[in-house]
């Protein structure tokens, strides 16, 4: 299981930044989303329309208490990675994550209370320039999933796309997992 930990979602002001969050999460082979604060309906609503044209399973869960969240997955053997551009070198962290583990990705809004530094397993940088956590979440899953996510089929799909030279191609599944 791999999830992500999003901190910092103001919803008047960063409703697309944390859909884009969920969206790469779930093309790049993420289970879900925590997101931290009260229920943001509009945002639920759009990743639920996504799941629903282009498959799943995925899930957004909205939390009051990230800490407890932590405590949870360590206590259940699972890792927490906190992506920062203050962190070490993805390369070096990666050979010691155990293959069967569950790893929780977290990622930051504006500024992160120095505990997450200190609860985390991992505080990892994606280069150590600052940029964005959509930017970082989309390498990070990448390198630990060495790929995979590329051959991703997603169940339930209404749409799929025939990939093209040019034009835009989306086919109808009409419920099968491979229509063309
Ligand atoms: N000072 C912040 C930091 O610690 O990375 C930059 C804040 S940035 C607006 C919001 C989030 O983007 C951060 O909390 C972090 O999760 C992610 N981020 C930005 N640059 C990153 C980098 N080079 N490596 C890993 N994560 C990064």
């Amino acid at each position: 299981m791999i999830a992500v930990l999003r901190l910092g979602h103001r919803p008047e002001r960063d409703k697309r930044i944390t859909t884009h969050v969920c969206l790469v999460a779930r093309a790049f082979g993420a289970d879900g989303v925590y997101v931290v604060g009260k229920i943001d309906r509009q945002l639920l609503a759009a990743v639920e329309r996504v799941v629903e044209n282009w498959g799943g399973p995925f899930w957004v869960k909205f939390i009051e208490n990230p800490f407890g969240l932590l405590r949870e997955w360590k206590s259940a053997g699972g890792k927490i990675i906190h992506l920062t551009m203050y962190g070490l070198p993805l390369s070096k962290v990666l050979p010691s994550l155990p293959k069967s583990n569950s790893i929780l990705i977290v990622i930051g809004g504006e500024k992160v209370p120095p505990r997450y530094y200190s609860e985390s397993d991992f505080n990892v940088g994606i280069g150590n320039q600052p940029h964005s956590e959509v930017a970082a979440l989309a390498i990070c899953l990448d390198r630990i999933s060495e790929r995979a996510w590329e051959n991703k089929v997603f169940e339930n799909a209404r749409l799929v796309i025939r990939p093209s030279e040019r034009g835009k191609e989306i086919v109808e599944t009409g419920g099968k997992k491979k229509p063309f």
